[in-house]
């Protein structure tokens, strides 16, 4: 449904016949962290993340995996890079 809080005219999967079903009953504006991300829209209400509805939340446990902002380097011990290990057999 589309949004009819925050967001309006968005289309959200939160919104229900009976209003955001979101925790709080509407999404929440952005962080700190979040300024200088293409994902920020300004809204009636302030500025808003248009992936998340809890920007604070994508950011408690380290970076915010859809931050177009910030760039993350992976880094491997052994310079190796492992893709498709499979499970040994057990014996
Ligand atoms: S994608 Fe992440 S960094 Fe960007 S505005 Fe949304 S929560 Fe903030």
């Amino acid at each position: 449904m589309h949004c009819a809080t925050i967001k309006q005219g968005i289309e959200c999967t939160f919104m229900t016949q009976k209003g955001c079903d979101f925790t709080g009953g509407a999404c929440r504006p952005i962080v700190e962290k979040c300024e200088g991300c293409d994902r920020v829209r300004e809204y009636a209400d302030g500025r808003y993340c248009n992936q998340f509805p809890d920007p604070a939340a994508k950011w408690r446990l380290g970076v915010c995996n859809m931050a177009t902002h910030i760039k993350v380097e992976s880094k491997v011990a052994d310079g190796k890079v492992r893709v498709g290990q499979q499970k040994q057999k057990k014996k």
